[in-house]
Order: structure tokens, then C-alpha cells, then sequence
């Protein structure tokens, strides 16, 4: 998945990335950019978080 990377300034892979809930149960994507190393987060909807977690693009991380 891609992510916005506050670094590069633009849209990147994500690698390393793990799937985790907010306290507001909000679905959020956790991973590092390829390009730099800046950890990038991303908002999820309930069904994105869970297809991409039972694809195995994403780890399990709530
Ligand atoms: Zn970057």
C-alpha cells in the first residue's frame, strides 16, 4: 500500500507495515517509506484495514 510521506512531500510505498486501531477505533496504517526510512501512517476504513490484513499486505497489529 501507499502512503503520503511527509519527507518526500509525495505518495510512497510503504514497507513494514502494520495495521493498528486509534482508541476512537479508527483503522490506521503504520509502515516506514522505502524511499527514506520516515515512518507514514494512513487512515483506513474498517474494510480496507481487514481485506488488506486477511491478504497478508499488512500485519495484524490490534
Ligand atoms: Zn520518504
Amino acid at each position: 500500500m501507499e502512503g503520503r510521506c511527509m519527507k518526500c512531500g509525495s505518495q510512497k510505498a510503504m514497507i513494514d507495515t502494520v495495521m493498528t486501531r486509534t482508541a476512537r477505533g479508527t483503522y490506521m496504517a503504520k509502515g516506514k517509506c522505502e524511499s527514506c526510512g520516515t515512518t507514514v501512517c494512513k487512515i483506513c476504513s474498517k474494510d480496507t484495514a481487514e481485506s488488506l490484513v486477511s491478504s497478508g499486505e499488512v500485519k495484524k497489529g490490534y
